[in-house]
This record gives structure tokens, sequence and C-alpha cells, in this order.
């Protein structure tokens, strides 16, 4: 196997991408977290309306494949009052539930999520009184210590139903470099494909990852999401469960074959 330059790498994921007619910097860009990046270098501040899309669209994503929720992204807004935070914390979770599938947007979660939504707004209402905003929150600290703080059940700002991997979907979705340690890029950037990150310890995952980034000169975030794109049901379906290495430009980087 060669050594891993992390730009000859990318360059092989996107030629693969590619040349199997995958545009994935469209994807990328409707995935909105390389935008909302640029939005917070920018210094643009995010409302507790976009901290609450974000945090639900992370539960949305459990377990299930992105498209349906991507195609059904406006009645998603209509269903959760544009994530306006009063509206919401009243709304009936049985509601919710039903609507959400009735798009066939739900997953194993669902009952689960729709039923703590409030005391999950009441979470994120308490972390803007007491940080001033809910952006301040997110930007004091590193970005695993925040999601840390998220899903800890020893934190007082924890988060129900959510995990280090959606607290990490969250924070990239308001702008938070980062890199969603998920199935998808542990299989593909594991020690049993690319090799690229460990296959246990989410600290040194993120540190891996993040330096990994750094080296092909690209964010967390946009390398998260093209990795994503690489291994997705419905989108690149290239390094999936079943990979596709015969299509794959990378194979002599690859442990896997
Ligand atoms: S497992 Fe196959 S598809 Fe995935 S990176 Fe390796 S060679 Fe490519």
């Amino acid at each position: 196997m060669q050594p891993k330059d992390p730009k000859i790498i990318v360059e092989g994921v996107k030629s693969t991408l590619e040349n199997n007619a995958i545009d994935f910097e469209t994807i990328i860009n409707n995935l909105g977290q390389v935008e909302a990046s640029k939005k917070r270098n920018d210094r643009i501040q995010f409302t507790i309306n976009d901290h609450l899309r974000a945090l639900i669209l992370a539960m949305l994503s459990v377990q299930r494949p992105w498209k349906p929720i991507m195609e059904n992204m406006d009645k998603i807004d209509e269903i959760f009052y544009f994530y306006d935070p009063n509206r919401l914390e009243k709304a009936d979770s049985e509601s919710l539930i039903t609507e959400i599938k009735a798009i066939k947007c739900g997953n194993r979660s669902i009952n689960y999520q729709m039923k703590h939504l409030s005391d999950n707004i009441k979470q994120l209402q308490k972390i803007e009184l007491e940080y001033g905003s809910l952006d301040n929150f997110v930007m004091n600290n590193p970005p695993e210590k925040v999601a840390k703080m998220l899903h800890s059940s020893n934190s007082e700002y924890e988060l129900k139903g959510i995990g280090p991997a959606l607290a990490m979907e969250y924070l990239k979705s308001v702008g938070i470099a980062s890199v969603k340690p998920d199935l998808h890029i542990i299989r593909i950037c594991g020690p049993g494909r690319l090799d690229i990150i460990p296959e246990k310890n989410a600290e040194k995952q993120f540190t891996a990852f993040k330096e990994f980034a750094k080296k092909a000169n690209l964010t967390s975030t946009y390398l998260d999401n093209l990795f994503w794109i690489f291994g997705a049901k419905n989108f690149g379906e290239i390094c999936s469960i079943n990979p596709k290495c015969e299509i794959c430009e990378l194979k002599e980087y690859c442990n896997y074959i």
C-alpha cells in the first residue's frame, strides 16, 4: 500500500466521484454546512431559530438516508414552525411525530426526540441566557468540548437524545468547522479502509481528521462532507457498506483490498 498524501487522497475521492457523474460540489452547497462555516467566518450571527433548525436536522438524520429529508426541507421547515422556539416549545409532540412520519422523514428515535423537544428548547434558552447567545456558547470552546457539554450526562447543558456524533452534526450546521464521526466516516477513514483515523477513541479521531484536513488544505467540514458523499446511500454510494472498489481510484491507498 502507498503512503498517504492527503492531497492525493482527496483528489482520488473527487475524481472517482466526478467519473461517476456525482456533482459533489453542488451536493456540498446543498448540505449548507460549508456555507454556514463561511457565514461564521464573515461574523454573521446565527439566531436561536438557526440553532434550533441545526439541532432538529441533526436529530432527523439519525440512522437513515438523508435524501428524503433534503427533498422535503420546505415541508420540514413548516412542520417545525420555521424553528420558532416559542411556538415549537408548546407544539404537540404526537402531531409532530405524525406529520414527520407522513412525509417519510422519521427515524427509530423520532418518538423520543419529539417528546423531549421542548426540554431541549428549554436547554438552548438556558444556554442563551447564561452565555448571552448560543453563538457565544458554541464559539467559546473547541468543538469537541462544546459537543461534550451537550451530550455528556454529567453536564448541566445536556440535550436529550444527542450523542457525540449528533452534537458535532449540530455544530457543523451552525458554522463550526468540525467532523461528525459517524458510521460512514469511521468506515471509510478507519484502519480497515483508508486508515486516516483510528477505529476507536473519538478524541483521537477528531484530531487525526483535523490534521488530515489541514494537510489537504481543506476545512474539516468540507472534508467531512466530501467523505460522507463518497459513502452515503443515494449520493456517491461508492465507499459504502459494500464498496464499489472496482470503480474507485484509491485502491492502491486502501487496506480493504
Ligand atoms: S474500500 Fe474500496 S471504495 Fe472504499 S476507498 Fe477502499 S478501494 Fe475505494
